[in-house]
Formats: C-alpha cells, structure tokens, sequence
C-alpha cells in the first residue's frame, strides 16, 4: 500500500514558561524543569507555504490541517472522523440576538458525543506513534468514554478514573468500550492525584488535560474550523464553557497559528471564559487580576465537564483571555437547565450543559453592552446533551 506519510511542520515542543524545547519523537508530558513543569505546546515551521486554497479538496474531518497537526506519519492517526462540525446560525430566537450574528459550533456529532473526540484522536495517535501500550485519564465524564472509544481502536489498553457523581451513562460507556474504569468518591483532581501517583509503576502513560502535549492540538482545530467556516472572516466574540481550558487555551493558539500562516489579518477573537458557579476559579482570578487561579471546588454542578478545581494550565487561560481582551462569567445549574431546554425547544439541537451555558453566557454580556451591534458571536456547543439527561429535568 502507498504510504500515508503527508508532511507536518512540526518542530519541537516548547515550553512556555521558561523556554526550555523537547523533540516531539520522544514520550513527553511536561516541562522536565523541576522548577517549572509548565504545558508544552509543539511548535510549527510558519515559515513553510501552505496555501489554504489547498484545504478545499480534503476531507471534512480535523485532519485536513495535517501541516499544522503533530503526527509524523499518517499511518499512526486514529480517526473516526472527528471535526468539521457545522457552525449553525441560531434561529428562532431573533429577539436576544439582534444586531449579531451569532453561531453555534456544534460539536455533538464526534464521536462518543463530544468535542473530546478532537483531543483524544490526537493523543492517541502520537501514543501510538511513540510506543505506548497502556493510556490512562482522569475525567469528568466525557474525555473518559472518548478515551475509552479511541484506545479500543487503536488496540490499546484504557485506564479511566471518573468521579463517582458523574451520570450512569458515562460509566457505561466506558466499560462497553472494554476500559477499565474506577469510580473515585471526589472530583477531577483527586481522580488525576491517583492515576499520576501509580502511572509509573503500572506503566500507564497519563493523558491529564494540559499534561500531555498533544490533546490541545486536536482541541485547537475547532479555531481552524471557525476561520475557515467563516470564509476567514474572524469572529468578535468566541465563547466557551472552560473546565481544563484545553479548548480555550488551543483555540486562540489556532489564531496565532494562522496569522503566522498569512491565512487572517491581525483581528483576533475576544475569548470569553464561562464557568459553572460551583467551579469558579478562573472567573474569580480573572475578575481579580491575577496572573493564577487557586483551588476550587463547591461540589456538583450539572456541568460536571465543568467540575475543575483548578486546570494545569491555569496560567495560559488567563493569559488567552487579557490578550484577547476578553472576559469571564459564571452561570448557575438552574440558568443551564433553563437554557438546555430552551435550545432543544428552538434549535432542534439537545445540548450539554455546559454549551447551553454560553448561550446564557452571551444573553448576559449583550445586555451588559459588552456585545456590540454588529458583532459576530461563535459559542461552542462542546457536547450532546443525551449522557446528562438524569440530571436534566423536564
Ligand atoms: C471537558 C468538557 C468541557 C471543558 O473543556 P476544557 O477544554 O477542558 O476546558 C466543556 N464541555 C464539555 C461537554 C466537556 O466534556
Ligand atoms: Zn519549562
């Protein structure tokens, strides 16, 4: 068979804390510095041609940037076509939206039901790539059946720790998967604590959100996307529903990403953060000021891809939303219960919690003139809402 070998411009992993660079052939989670221990992000050769015109006869998956993407050799990537969402205008709710245009970008429809798919197809495929036998993750829910799907086709062996309070379905999926999966009586954190205190003896290569370099560069295809769905038109306003911060933080990467390309001017979203009320540290830091989020944890949220004490990688959130000149805000359970309803009753679309935050999220920042007339407004819907549905009453 003709090889698949396309060519990335990939470089390296770079730190960006202390600067210190990694060769992306070898098994890398963090910075080695022991002082530092920052998230590595890969770096690409911008300086290399890449025509986006090129983009127009691939296919409708993430995978289409594979210049921009970190596997060496396409034989490795473990695809089920995750990406390419469509970005859906809102409709039948031209009251609270007028004067913008405002989308969804929904992504419901990858694989095992979330944008999780993006992330966890790339890990998988650079693990792959580098050897591994044996992926382990700390999850809220989501990355865990996504990990679960994934390392089943990659032939490789799942290790999930999940918090006890997560919805059945969660927990099904994951062992119908063939993972082995352990439900711990305590959030994310205490699930991460556990999987990174026993990885190196059981020899398990832990893929914890911003501790391993590669998940963000799926994640970071849902900036791609926006651009080009847009005609290359950057949106004002990109809003998304941060627990880890991966898409966030891999998105206005995106951005950087394709300017350095030539691909869009110098116009750059203004990222806004939402949380749930119950999980709140980035907001609380950002409203602060501060360059860093401390620990919190007030317990279940409907949300629960939003039950993050406190990301990894809180620095490089916070950093994303000052350069972007964007903000953040909390919502409650009860407002992203109102607004999962309201939008399966007007967009036809059953969204997760989280994403039916945004919508809230957004509704609050136009009253507040933070949106202006005339903006372009992109929220992303980061999942189905059908695992959620015994803590969604109706
Ligand atoms: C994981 C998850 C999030 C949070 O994503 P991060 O990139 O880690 O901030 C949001 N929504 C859903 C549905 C999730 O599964
Ligand atoms: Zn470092």
């Amino acid at each position: 068979m003709e090889s698949l070998k396309h060519d990335t411009f990939l470089i390296n992993l770079e730190c960006p804390a202390c600067g210190a660079t990694y060769e992306a052939t070898e098994l890398n989670t963090v910075c080695k510095v022991a002082e530092c221990q920052s998230t590595l992000f890969p770096r690409y050769d911008t300086a290399k041609t890449f025509d986006k015109g090129l983009l127009k006869g691939r296919p409708a998956n993430m995978w289409r940037y594979w210049e921009m993407l970190p596997v060496l050799d396409a034989n490795h990537i473990v695809s089920m076509g995750e990406g390419f969402t469509p970005l859906l205008p809102v409709i039948n709710l031209d009251e609270d939206i007028a004067g913008n245009q405002v989308f969804f970008k929904n992504e419901a429809g990858n694989p095992t039901g979330s944008f999780k798919a993006r992330g966890i197809s790339m890990a998988v495929s650079k693990a792959k790539e580098l050897g591994v036998k044996t992926i382990a993750i700390p999850t809220a829910g989501n990355a865990g059946g996504a990990l679960s799907a994934y390392a089943a086709r990659a032939g490789m062996k799942a290790v999930v720790y999940m918090p006890k309070l997560t919805p059945q379905l969660f927990k099904d999926e994951c062992r119908l998967y063939g993972a082995d999966l352990t439900e711990i009586d305590g959030n994310i954190s205490d699930c991460g604590k556990l999987i990174h205190e026993q990885a190196a003896e059981k020899g398990w290569f832990p893929i914890s959100t911003l501790r391993e370099p590669y998940r963000v560069e799926g994640k970071k295809t849902m900036g791609y996307e926006i651009a080009e769905q847009l005609n290359w038109e950057v949106p004002d306003v990109i809003f998304y529903p941060t627990g880890g911060g991966t898409g966030l933080i891999g998105i206005w990467k995106a951005f950087k990403e394709m300017a350095a390309l030539g691909w869009i001017g110098d116009k750059r979203p203004r990222m806004v953060a939402v949380q749930s009320e119950s999980c709140d540290g980035i907001v609380n830091a950002f409203n602060e000021g501060s360059a860093s989020a401390t620990f919190v944890d007030g317990g279940f949220t409907i949300a629960n891809g939003l039950r993050v004490p406190k990301s990894y990688a809180d620095k490089e959130i916070l950093k994303a939303l000052k350069e972007s000149c964007g903000t953040a805000l909390t919502i409650s359970d009860a407002e992203m219960e109102a607004g999962v309803k309201q939008l399966a009753q007007t967009q036809g679309i059953l969204m997760a919690p989280e994403g039916a935050a945004l919508w809230l999220a957004y509704k609050k920042l136009k009253v507040a003139h933070w949106i202006k007339p005339g903006e372009t407004v992109v929220m992303v819907n980061t999942g189905s809402g059908y695992k959620y549905l015994e803590n969604i009453k109706y």
